[in-house]
């Protein structure tokens, strides 16, 4: 075999090899962002759950006020009634402060309603801090291993870049860039070898002069119909 093609096919196999070890570190990345999102939604749950909490805890403090205030005019309303001496205003009087003493009521079972919520509700913020907590340890170990085969597939690439630095300073500058142009453009091989008369891709037949010269010459050629590189087998 001519010493171009020899290193052509060298070539090629480190590509060849590159390509598999970046789809295995590709392959590594759906992991890290399903991790990712799941991370995120326990994140916005335990939010949500804390906005729960504060709603509620706002709605607690202003019916807190409304009892206070409502107290005190209670308080004033029987005050009053001590100094009323007319018989139809003590009537008045009276059911004002019944009036005001059933608000009240209505008012503590309200907040006695609210701080039974708010029991619920912080008990699910707790919960939802645990998941977060557990979620975070589970993947602080999951992360650890897909980063440790993130190192090991990062050093094997470095050995394998730098062999195929190696493999390309053996080639000749213009069939390299002749290479690296059809190997870009396709997902496969780029350098295929003759299949009797034909492209050993393609299989269009090689004229037969042309198949002459590349036999005695080792000579490289594109492929015309699909645009590999085609070389004689001797
Ligand atoms: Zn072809």
């Amino acid at each position: 075999m001519h010493p171009d093609v020899q290193a052509l096919l060298a070539l090629q196999s480190e590509d060849l090899a590159i390509r598999e070890i970046e789809a295995r570190r590709a392959g590594l990345e759906p992991r890290l962002r399903e991790m990712e999102r799941a991370r995120r939604a326990a994140g916005e749950a335990l939010a949500r759950a804390h906005e729960l909490v504060a709603a509620e805890e706002k709605a607690q403090r202003e019916l807190q006020a409304r009892i206070a205030q409502h107290k005190q005019l209670h308080e004033r309303n029987v005050a009053q009634l001590d100094t009323v001496r007319r018989m139809k205003e003590a009537t008045a009087a009276v059911a004002q402060v019944e009036q005001a003493r059933r608000m009240l009521a209505e008012e503590e079972s309200a907040l006695q309603a609210i701080t039974r919520r708010l029991t619920e509700l912080r008990g699910a913020v707790e919960a939802q801090e645990r998941a977060l907590l557990e979620l975070e340890e589970q993947q602080r170990v999951e992360r650890e291993a897909v980063a440790e085969a993130q190192r090991e597939v990062d050093a094997e690439l470095a050995t394998r870049r730098e062999a195929r630095a190696g493999s390309a300073r053996r080639i000749e500058r213009s069939l390299l860039q002749k290479y690296d142009r059809i190997r870009s453009a396709r997902t496969g091989g780029a350098v295929f070898p003759l299949r009797g008369p034909s492209c050993g891709h393609c299989d269009t037949s090689v004229p037969l002069q042309r198949r002459n010269v590349m036999a005695a010459r080792g000579s490289i050629e594109v492929c015309e119909t699909c645009g590999v590189l085609m070389y004689a087998v001797s």
